[in-house]
């Protein structure tokens, strides 16, 4: 049997089923150290992102120990931790999950031929996405801009079955030490706001793969037609798992296509969304800076106002305009928010607040933690017009007549806004605990006028988009 110990670096594949890392460190033979590395990327996440993740570290190393293994935790410079951890254990070999965006691809590939030089074995295995992006082209060898084309290009894929649950990971003989998770304070940009988002948050491989079985069993069926409806609780959850690697896209996909072969409506809708998944990635691979500058390089120099303070009064869920703030309080309070609020509370802040799509892009980055760099910076993009595939500026959501369409019954908006209301619901109040103390909200004074009417911020932005075409 193999003596030489393999490393595990964890990133973002927190998960036994379906883990090709951690399958091929396993098969090894050798004893197998499971790793996590706290370095700069770590530390520049938003604050509910950082939080998640420590959430997802405490949940995996758990569930690691239960199979008689553990999670070693160090902070610094992964090469360097790395080297170090390879001096201590008599290392052969590391291995992990690739990442995608160019941060994660720089430091990955400067490791990688580092250890190499070093004479260390060094593989890095598919599973945070379901199609490596430089694997999909048009006839010409271009990336694809458009998504219908790269739906069409990709859904006829044979995808591989999924890879076993890694039952056993052999422990060493001697466990080299960690740091303590505790220590690391990844929540503490999270301030008051912890406590309530705990409630809302779904951790760990299992409560995963729960998630995906209750919404194959009780919605996939009508997905399609109640999916833009925010209080129907219709979609699947899974965008916060997926982020940390919780379960693979592969496991859903499979699972959301035997439904589709069974004949239940809404089941090739529902892979459709998760191709759109697929296909920020495949965007945010070939253009790497799409979260900080206007993928349409004729938006440069549009009249977008920089922060300001009817921003702000967005962020604080305070616009006067309800389902705008129902939805900008739904992240404060959840950490994560439905699909058809993004985009209004986005249209509502690129359009009618006519303030830069970065400023949001921000916020969401702070907030969320589905945090996802790609499909936030697709999404922000997509409203807001200088995206690739985007919604023509001139497309204005309207956040009165969406609310009416698709929160007919207001169950949103009761459900995310107390003020003005007899009764108001836990959720709407526990908004008012998660805020900074220093926003001075309470439940208790009156709901705020709108900052702005819907009719002259509409026709604002349509005029500066005339005035900028020119
Ligand atoms: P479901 O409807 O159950 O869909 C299944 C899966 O498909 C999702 O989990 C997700 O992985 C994928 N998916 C669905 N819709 C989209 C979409 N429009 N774009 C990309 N993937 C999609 N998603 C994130 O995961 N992280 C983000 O940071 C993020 N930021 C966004 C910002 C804006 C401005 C907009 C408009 C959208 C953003 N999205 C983001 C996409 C989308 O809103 C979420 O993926 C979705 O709301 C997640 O809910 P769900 O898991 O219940 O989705």
């Amino acid at each position: 049997m193999r003596e030489t110990p393999v490393l595990l670096w964890l990133r973002r594949d927190f998960r036994f089923h379906d883990n090709a890392a951690m399958a091929a460190a396993a098969t090894s033979g050798g004893p197998v150290i499971p790793v996590f590395i706290h370095d700069a990327q770590v530390e520049a996440l938003g604050a509910a992102a950082k939080w998640r993740l420590g959430l997802a570290i405490e949940s995996f190393a758990r569930a690691l120990e239960e199979k008689g293994s553990r999670l070693v935790l160090r902070q610094g410079k992964p090469l360097t931790v790395l080297r170090a951890l390879i001096e201590e254990t008599g290392a052969g070999a590391v291995h992990w999950s690739r990442l995608y965006d160019k941060p994660g691809r720089d430091r990955d590939t400067e490791v990688k031929s580092a250890l190499k030089a070093d004479g260390i074995e060094v593989e890095s295995h598919p599973g945070h996405l379901l199609f490596e992006p430089w694997t999909v082209e048009t006839g010409q060898g271009e990336p694809y801009k458009v998504y219908s084309p790269y739906w069409r290009a990709v859904k006829g894929r044979e995808i591989a079955p999924e890879i076993g649950t890694v039952s056993e990971l052999r422990a060493p003989s001697s466990w080299p030490i960690s740091e303590k998770l505790g220590d690391w304070s990844m929540g503490a940009a999270m301030r008051r706001g912890a406590a309530v988002v705990a409630e809302h948050v779904h951790v760990g491989e299992k409560t995963a793969r729960a998630r995906l079985s209750a919404f194959l069993r009780d919605h996939i069926g009508h997905y399609k037609s109640e999916r833009d409806f925010p209080a129907s609780g219709a979609t699947s959850g899974l965008s916060e798992n997926l982020t940390y690697g919780e379960i693979s896209p592969r496991t859903i996909w499979h699972a959301g296509y035997r439904h589709m072969e069974e004949g239940a409506q809404g089941a090739e809708h529902f892979l459709k969304e998760l191709v759109w998944r697929e296909f920020a990635w495949h965007l945010f691979y070939h253009w790497p800076d799409m979260a900080s500058r206007n993928w349409r390089e004729e938006w440069n120099g549009f009249d977008w106002r920089p922060d300001n303070s009817d921003a702000e009064a967005w962020r604080r869920g305070m616009t006067g305009e309800p389902f705008v703030d129902a939805a900008m309080r739904e992240m404060y309070v959840t950490g994560t928010m439905h699909n058809r609020a993004r985009m209004i509370v986005a249209s509502y802040l690129t359009k009618h607040l006519m303030t830069d799509w970065r400023v949001g892009l921000r916020w969401f980055e702070e907030c969320l933690t589905d945090w996802d760099p790609a499909s936030n910076a697709m999404g922000w993009q997509w409203v807001a017009g200088p995206g690739p595939d985007a919604a023509p500026y001139f497309r204005v959501f309207n956040p009165a007549t969406q609310a009416e369409k698709f929160d007919p019954d207001q169950r949103y908006r009761r459900d995310f806004i107390a003020e003005g209301r007899a009764r108001p619901t836990k959720t709407a109040l526990s908004y008012f605990d998660a805020v900074p103390e220093s926003w001075a909200l309470s439940p208790n004074a009156p709901y705020p006028d709108p900052i702005v009417d819907l009719k002259d911020g509409r026709e604002r932005a349509l005029e500066a988009y005339q005035r900028h075409k020119g």
